[in-house]
């Protein structure tokens, strides 16, 4: 398919055009709205595999994977039938089942935490840890870093990831709210640092180490884009219990998706809790967040730390999440596979781009991408401040061009994509056939 012969849209349009009538921008979460691209969303029809469908017929090769979930590619048979059996029994009790036993075991095996609680996203998992670190050190403030995200907790919307840049005031941890209706004396609480700048860390800790409960990060960074920590930097957070703080890895992109022990067994980082989220569900709504066992048994009812959830442990949830894991697990090349396609990726899109006269800065870790549109070596964009410097009109250009070939790129520059299990050679190399297509219109040199 060539750039002129665009598909058909018209059944997404007009569904957009309902949906923008009864839910805020038509969407149930910000960035499925292509605002910073430009253009109207597709409404997905179904999902198998590597693809998409939309409700116009099209086929779109997928590299958003619902955001990270589908790290097995859509519609698994084996997390296909592991629900459609649980659902044979019931589809939530209000009290505790089997599959909460068995997917905690698996949890804790694979990871090293000693206890974990299920919740139902990754904003539940990050928002009940910092609830946790508070209770348990009796301090208030939290430490994150700028351009990393959590979810959507009010004091985790500062300077937050994906896109929401925001003007520093310079003050050393002093920041402002990302988004209206979080309160100034919320945000207060919440002090911020630079991503792999350990001395900005270090004086920070030096300042004010005794008020901190928690240092929370993004052990590799996917909503800035690709980020990848330093080994000054993770020494830099090593220090961080020094001070009496607890250092939370927010796993809920990395975990299971870089390795089975997560981002932080990579880099050989014990943080005192772990959160998850995404691959953990298997593709439905699962967060949780897990530690060391005195930690965490301030957890109520053990504990004095209250947390609760109606549909937390759900049992579909559960046998998705299981089953997941349990094929991951029994797949010992697995990642190794993601990570040569991922690699080879990179590489034909920086060939591509060179070919065509575009600047292009690829970062990428396991099956986790970013090809930033900026005139930087590979591997050197480190912050979200060197991430900013894109150039985000000619990324909304090259994305519309890969979305008219049928290639479904995350629609910010500020995104990882995700590869499954699913991507072959055959995806592979449409997606470089599209890329170069894409590069040639925007370098002007088609
Ligand atoms: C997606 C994400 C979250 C939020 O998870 P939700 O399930 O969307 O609430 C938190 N932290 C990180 C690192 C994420 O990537």
């Amino acid at each position: 398919m060539t750039m002129e012969t665009l598909p058909s849209t018209a059944q997404s349009a007009a569904l957009f055009a309902r949906a923008r009538a009864v839910t805020p921008g038509g969407v149930n979460s910000p960035v499925r709205a292509f605002r910073s691209v430009g253009g109207s969303p597709r409404f997905i029809r179904e999902a198998h595999g590597a693809y998409l469908t939309d409700v116009d017929g099209n086929r779109l090769l997928d590299y958003i994977g619902s955001w990270g979930p589908m790290i097995l590619g859509h519609d698994h048979p084996a997390v296909r039938e592991a629900v459609a059996a649980a659902l044979t029994r019931g589809t939530s009790f209000g009290a505790p089942s089997e599959g909460e036993v068995r997917l905690a075991e698996t949890v804790t095996r694979l990871t090293g935490v000693d206890r974990v609680r299920f919740v139902n996203s990754g904003t539940e998992a990050t928002m009940s840890a910092l609830r946790l670190a508070r209770g348990f050190t009796d301090r208030k403030f939290i430490v994150k870093f700028r351009g990393n995200y959590h979810g959507h907790a009010d004091g985790l919307l500062v300077e937050a990831g994906s896109g929401l840049l925001t003007n520093a005031e310079g003050a050393l941890g002093r920041s402002a709210p990302s988004s209206a209706g979080v309160p100034e004396d919320y945000a207060r609480l919440t002090l911020v640092s630079e991503y792999n700048d350990p001395a900005a860390l270090d004086a920070l800790l030096a300042e004010r180490g005794h008020e901190i409960a928690a240092v929370i990060f993004e052990p590799v960074v996917g909503n800035a884009g690709v980020l990848v920590p330093t080994p000054e930097f993770l020494a830099a957070l090593h220090r961080v219990r020094e001070h009496g703080a607890l250092l939370i890895a927010d796993e809920v992109m990395t975990g299971f998706r870089l390795s089975l022990r997560g981002a932080t067994g990579l880099l050989g980082l014990t943080p005192d809790l772990t959160c998850w989220g995404k691959i953990i569900g298997g593709g439905l709504p699962v967060g949780a967040y897990g530690g060391r066992a005195d930690v965490m048994d301030f957890v109520s009812p053990q504990g004095p730390v209250y947390q609760a959830g109606t549909l937390s442990g759900n049992p579909l949830a559960m046998a998705a999440g299981l089953a997941t894991l349990e094929v991951l697990e029994g797949d010992p090349g697995l990642y190794t596979r993601l990570e040569a396609y991922t690699a080879r990726l990179a590489e034909g899109l920086k060939a591509a781009a060179q070919d065509a006269g575009v600047p292009l800065s690829v970062n990428r870790v396991g099956s986790m991408l970013t090809a930033f549109f900026q005139d930087a070596p590979d591997g050197s964009v480190r912050t979200y401040t060197d991430a900013a410097r894109s150039d985000t009109a000619a990324f909304a250009t090259w994305f519309q061009g890969m979305l008219g070939q049928g290639i479904y790129w995350a629609p910010s520059q500020f995104e990882s994509i995700f590869i499954s299990a699913a991507h072959t050679d055959t995806e592979l190399d449409a997606t470089l056939d599209a890329a170069r297509t894409a590069y040639a219109h925007l370098g002007g040199t088609a």
